[in-house]
């Protein structure tokens, strides 16, 4: 049982995740002209059958990396992304052929991006219009198709689940139509979310502006700026304020929550930033991770704990009597009452 509720008000969240959690679109997968049936401002929060999570649960809330995560590295998406990276960057930012593959990899290692390392040391460009490029000639058709095993998992999970990623909004509802699995997720939480616009000036500042555009023109590298370009520090996986940033917006508790993502230095940002940690595509465990998967698919073998505490409930709600089956159901309508309170608070 699905249910959209319409949070009211951001007022909880300190100003500068105040925009990122305005920016949260947990419903990246279905048409955004039906906004209107949520409330354009609100920010929009899929409950996903509450009654059944129960407090007793060690997790409370998933919270998945996507890329090569949810899908195998083997689908040739990521070498497919680095391609159109570096040819941004060639026919882009003029960048020389025999420097970019080296600078794509040392920016990518050094700011956790390969975008936001070019933006750190100076390039100004339109991140729209290095999405489209970087990700929008993926060969989607052909790397990525349905997965009903997959699917299937996730329903079965009782707690909330979120996608955390640092691909944009287009990217991540892309690969979640076609792996099938759009109504497996509450929202996700990608590029848009944590590095919102900035509000447009007020009227008479750009009738201002207007005047001076030319002056205000920066070329950088090569690259003239953009309405939407920006110099300010791009906040991405694996800095630990962009963790802390994802745990505030989708108002979880780190110690009950558990993070999976097949990089390592994701990893170790999660679990600095206190939550349970999964990498996942590799057989052994890397440090600050507390589990590994070889595959996604593995997940109830290795990790039977995510639907111990429901099991062990509903047995529980079996070999009550009649009396005590009231007050389970009660507790269960108190949890979820808890839930709605929290996303709503
Ligand atoms: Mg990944």
């Amino acid at each position: 049982m699905y249910k959209w509720a319409i949070q009211p008000s951001l007022m909880d969240y300190p100003p500068p995740l105040a925009a990122a959690a305005a920016c949260l679109n947990p419903s990246p997968f279905h048409d955004h002209s039906s906004h209107s049936r949520f409330g354009l401002s609100g920010l929009l929060i899929l409950t996903m059958d509450a009654g059944r999570r129960s407090s007793r649960a060690k997790y409370e809330c998933l919270l998945f990396d996507l890329d090569d995560t949810l899908y195998p590295m083997s689908s040739g998406l990521n070498l497919a992304c680095r391609n159109n990276i570096e040819e941004f960057m060639l026919q882009q930012l003029y960048i020389e052929e025999n420097e970019v593959s080296r600078m794509c990899l040392e920016l990518y290692r050094e700011y956790g991006t390969t975008m936001a390392g070019l933006k750190a040391v100076g390039y100004e460009f339109d991140d729209d219009e290095f999405h489209a490029v970087a990700h929008g000639k993926l060969p989607y058709a052909e790397a990525l198709k349905p997965d009903p095993l997959l699917r299937n998992l996730l329903l079965s999970m009782p707690q909330r689940k979120l996608i955390f990623t640092n691909s944009n909004r287009e990217h991540a509802a892309e690969v979640v139509k076609r792996l099938g699995l759009e109504d497996c997720f509450e929202g996700v939480i990608c590029f848009e979310t944590l590095n919102p616009l900035p509000p447009p000036p007020p009227a008479s500042a750009a009738a201002a502006a207007d005047d001076d555009d030319i002056d205000r023109q920066v070329v950088v590298a090569g690259s003239s700026s953009s309405s939407s370009s920006t110099t300010s520090p791009i906040l991405c996986k694996p800095s630990l304020q962009a963790m802390q940033a994802a745990i505030h917006i989708a108002n979880i508790d780190p110690s009950k929550t558990l993070f999976l993502d097949d990089s390592a230095r994701n990893i170790a940002s999660a679990k600095a930033a206190g939550l349970h940690t999964v990498i996942v595509g590799r057989s052994t465990v890397v440090e600050g991770a507390d589990h590994a998967l070889s595959s996604i698919h593995n997940i109830k073998e290795a990790l039977p704990e995510i639907w111990q505490a429901e099991e062990e409930e509903e047995e529980a709600t079996v070999a009550a009597t009649p009396g005590d089956q009231v007050i389970i159901q009660s507790n269960a309508a108190a949890a979820a009452a808890a839930v709605q309170a929290t996303v709503f608070a």
